[in-house]
């Protein structure tokens, strides 16, 4: 089991090869070195060597929508597809012009597309927001193909629930970048969390918490 997560050592950003940790994945070296080999496969090189260009150049300085600019515009895509939550509508708005006015083609699909109440994909009426209502149900998968189907050559995703944006990604044909991670307690900031986990959060990370207004 790997546990980088605790490592003490940190050999390998310092690529201090003798000092590696017992279960450090860098002592699988065959492992490692075929898996080093697909950066030079042509699907990732490009996209992986401008990735690094784009952190280079914009470290600390671009936020990360000027990032994701950037990277379509070094990559050459022209056509840029969208995939947000209702939730976040407005900022969609802005997003898709922003992308307009450096010319990019945007194709933006919302959460909600195919207004499927959820109980019709057996979403248990307890297991809505509002239980006594007709919710209609996210449709990641949805989304997903309705980008693949315009041939979008790039993929934005913004703001789709937990769970939702990982069947984005399974579905989406084209390589994706999240550019908003949903939070609704904490205004789109999950790190919040992170930082205040031994103290303002504490409770409301716990899973055994009562507050839950459900529980
Ligand atoms: S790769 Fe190895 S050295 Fe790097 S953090 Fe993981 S265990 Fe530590």
């Amino acid at each position: 089991m790997y546990t980088c997560a605790d490592c003490t050592v940190v050999a390998c950003g310092r690529g201090e090869r003798e000092k590696l940790p017992k279960n450090c994945p860098m002592r699988e070296e065959e492992k490692m070195e075929e898996l080093f080999k697909r950066y030079a496969e042509p699907e990732n090189h490009a996209f992986f060597v401008q990735s690094a260009a784009v952190e280079g150049e914009g470290y600390g300085e671009w936020p990360r929508l000027r990032e994701t600019m950037e990277l379509c515009r070094k990559m050459g895509y022209q056509k840029i597809g969208l995939a947000f939550c209702k939730g976040l509508h407005r900022e969609a708005k802005i997003v898709a012009s922003l992308l307009r006015r450096e010319g990019f083609e945007v194709v933006s699909v919302i959460c909600k597309t195919g207004g499927f109440w959820k109980e019709s994909a057996g979403i248990p009426r307890e297991a809505q927001i509002d239980p006594q209502a007709r919710e209609v149900m996210c449709n990641p998968i949805a989304q997903a193909e309705f980008l693949n189907g315009q041939n979008t050559e790039f993929n934005i995703e913004l703001g789709l629930c937990v769970g939702h944006d990982s069947l984005f990604y399974k579905y989406s044909r084209a390589l994706v970048t999240t550019l908003v991670a949903k939070d609704r307690a904490l205004a789109n900031n999950p790190c919040g969390a992170i930082y205040c986990a031994e103290g303002y959060c504490k409770e409301r990370l716990s899973l055994t918490d009562t507050s839950d207004r459900r529980r």
